[in-house]
């Protein structure tokens, strides 16, 4: 049966920029990965989902691609086996929902690039209806070392519930932001350390969909389980780790936040796509001061809804930064309440079909 390998470079969550590195840096290793997928699955056709804006390394992959058939890891009888593979390249357009990987599959097909109803899943029916691998950068990156330094040496690393080693990307108010490869299991304390960032009072792990820690978790250590928040207990993550130190005003952070999903929502499903846009609007009244206690205890029950009902991981998690900054920074959002001074709901909702008119 025809298969497919899929590597998802469409490094698109905000901070994160490990996958261009290795993609930079070393190319071979992420051909490595495809090549020990597909012979692991059984697909003899690979493709790189390059994001529009990485276009400037597609020579650099098509190069190496070349280098790969030329030396016979790519083509027919690879290394003498009965096993054939093919690379290729093929371009985003530079939209963030794009990232999911289903709708990845249908901007590769050449359709509007939105997430589909899971009925089935990529590795049942995915590019063309046929089972399909989408992994991303980093990962077929470690598959490609485990094969070359062996298993046991990788799952020594780590914790119990996260093995190995993380690449995390850093950034914002340190002395030494960049690409870091760390053990799964450092505290948070020991990587602040070790990126030279002396005062922090906000951390944005894992992209603007990911969770919260304040200069009160320093203990924590960085781990699926310790990164995980009530809503996702599990979270890997892209690895990115945005730090804000006690000079930033956390309202201007969480606005940029939600302007970022206000912008990305693809548009299919209404609790996104307008859920965003009211959270929003809720947001700038509490940054003015003009909000209630009630209506900023209400954007816990929308968060809800929004992670109930829309169809795919952008909306389920795009409400993640405002709720948990509510229960992170509860007197800050206390000194912004009012006990007066309703949200005018109606109003709001003008205000969005003005906005849907004229976007
Ligand atoms: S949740 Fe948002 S991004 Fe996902 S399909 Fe719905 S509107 Fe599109």
């Amino acid at each position: 049966m025809q298969k497919y390998i899929i590597c998802n470079a469409d490094e698109g969550e905000p901070g994160t920029f490990k996958d261009r590195v290795l993609i930079n840096q070393m190319p071979g290793l992420m051909l490595e990965g495809m090549i020990t997928a597909g012979y692991a699955i059984g697909a003899n056709k690979g493709f790189i989902y390059l994001r529009a804006e990485y276009r400037f390394l597609k020579k650099k992959i098509e190069d190496t691609i070349q280098h790969f058939y030329d030396i016979g890891l790519l083509g027919e009888n690879i290394l003498g086996k009965s096993f054939d593979f093919d690379i290729s390249v093929v371009m985003g357009a530079g939209a963030y929902v794009c990232g999911e990987e289903t709708a990845l599959i249908e901007s590769m097909e050449g359709k509007r690039g939105g997430p589909r109803t899971k009925v089935y899943f990529p590795v049942e029916r995915g590019y063309l209806d046929k089972p399909t691998l989408v992994n991303n950068v980093e990962t077929l990156c470690v598959a490609a070392r485990i094969m070359e330094f062996g298993s046991e040496i990788f799952s020594k690393k780590g914790t119990e519930d996260s093995q190995g080693t993380k690449l995390l990307s850093i950034s914002g108010d340190c002395k030494k932001p960049g690409i870091y490869e760390i053990e799964w299991g450092m505290t948070i304390g020991e990587m602040l350390d070790l990126c030279g960032a002396d005062d922090v009072n906000y951390i944005q792990f894992n992209g603007f969909a990911g969770t919260i820690r304040t200069k009160d978790d320093l203990q924590h250590i960085i781990s699926g389980v310790e990164m995980g928040n009530k809503y996702n207990p599990y979270i890997r993550g892209g690895g990115s780790v945005m730090i804000f130190n006690s000079k930033r005003d956390i309202f201007d952070i969480l606005t940029n936040f939600s302007n970022f999903f206000i912008a990305e929502s693809c548009g299919l499903c209404t609790p996104c796509r307008a859920g965003n846009y009211l959270i929003g609007k809720r947001l700038e009244r509490i940054k003015n001061g003009e909000a209630t206690y009630e209506e900023i205890e209400e954007i816990k029950t929308w968060g809800k809804v929004l992670r109930d009902t829309s169809r795919c991981g952008l909306g389920k998690t795009s409400t993640n930064f405002i709720v948990e900054a509510i229960d992170k920074f509860p007197e800050l959002f206390k000194q912004r309440g009012l006990e007066e001074k309703k949200f005018d709901l109606s109003a709001a909702l003008n205000d969005y079909y003005d906005y849907v008119k004229n976007n």
